[in-house]
């Protein structure tokens, strides 16, 4: 298979022609329709993220088809059009059991722990309790675009943060999870307020439904900006970004008992920031993480948008070649791109 190879952080990846991979009993092997290209692969290049080791395969956001099935699985046929979430559970230990495979004990991160997607074929283990089919109206490049933002970005704001129509939720950063959380907010009634340092962006998350923006570059204090269009402050709020200023914000610009959830990855300096605790006691604040989701609950995420009510699909600003996805992953950290990049030529 050809693939997205390296085999040092940092080292600009090569495209190689590698074995082409076998199914576990309990896995399977799809062969990449569309991988999109995400931040957290970056990261992973970079060096931050403990679960690499070398030599490495990354691309974590996939879609594609099933076309080796291993002996014990059940639910999968070869020739099935699927996804997968970024952290795929175990399906036995006490997380998996208790239906939270986002947080398995043993989890199976394709990009991540094992070799991911940035190829024309990927192993995926624990293939019942993880892969989801993929409805007909569905194509494989929405479905990428799902990859671990989209979907994360659900959970968030859905099951984390537990938004509800008429409330207001303050999302910094938008990028490609922040302007899925403001889609997914604003299909669920409530008020997205967007924050970013780029007029652009905020231009383009208004039309992803925010229904106010503002410009971090612009104001002498987001949080009280946030307080001031929303009355008080905001009842829910994203760090979409994951940043140490971000984060702080997104915190202090809720209203009494307001939820704030961190999405945005907190690694290397930034993995231990400072957070308004007193704010947090005092006004019973709720802090939550998010992980991914799990498997299970992509079929309310593709009842939306089989009805329209979600189109992931706007989000997407290219399609690009596994070797224009080379550039395109080590200048991340600088990308100004709108929308994300997906790899749709293998
Ligand atoms: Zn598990
Ligand atoms: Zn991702």
């Amino acid at each position: 298979m050809r693939a997205m190879y390296y085999e040092a952080f940092e080292a600009t990846p090569e495209i190689r022609t590698l074995p082409d991979p076998t199914p576990t009993p309990g896995g399977v092997v799809i062969k990449v329709e569309a991988t999109g290209l995400c931040r957290s692969d970056w990261h992973g290049w970079m060096g931050h993220d403990p679960d690499i080791s070398l030599p490495h395969v990354p691309g974590h956001e996939l879609a594609g088809k099933v076309v080796a099935v291993g002996r014990n699985v059940r639910r999968f046929r070869e020739g099935e059009r699927v996804t997968v979430p970024f952290v795929s559970g175990c399906g036995h230990c006490g997380e998996c059991r208790s239906g939270n495979q986002q947080v398995c004990e043993e989890q199976f991160q394709p990009g991540f722990t094992h070799w991911g997607s940035f190829a024309e074929l990927v192993a995926i283990d624990f293939a019942d309790h993880n892969l989801v089919h993929l409805p007909d109206a569905i194509d494989y490049a929405t479905a990428a675009s799902l990859g671990c933002r989209f979907a994360t970005s659900f959970r968030a704001v859905v099951d984390q943060a537990r938004v509800t129509g008429g409330e207001w939720v303050a999302v910094h950063g938008c990028g490609g999870v922040g302007l899925s959380a403001i889609m997914i907010a604003a299909a669920l009634g409530a008020n997205p307020i967007a924050i970013d340092i780029s007029a652009e962006k905020l231009d383009f998350a208004k039309k992803m439904g925010a229904v106010a923006a503002i410009n971090a570059r612009e104001v002498a204090d987001v949080a009280e900006a946030v307080r001031e269009i929303t009355g008080g402050g905001a009842h829910a709020s994203v760090d979409a970004l994951g940043s140490p200023v971000t984060c702080f914000n997104s915190i202090k610009n809720l209203r009494r008992r307001g939820r704030h959830v961190q999405v945005g990855l907190m690694l290397a300096d930034h993995a231990t920031p400072q957070i308004p605790m007193a704010q947090v006691i005092g006004h019973e604040l709720e802090i939550y993480g998010s992980h991914g989701m799990q498997a299970w609950r992509y079929d309310a995420m593709l009842a939306m948008m089989e009805s329209g009510k979600l189109a992931p699909q706007r989000l997407i600003g290219r399609h690009v070649s596994l070797e224009e996805a080379v550039p395109a992953l080590t200048a991340m950290d600088k990308a100004t791109d709108l929308g994300i990049s997906v790899i749709t030529r293998f």
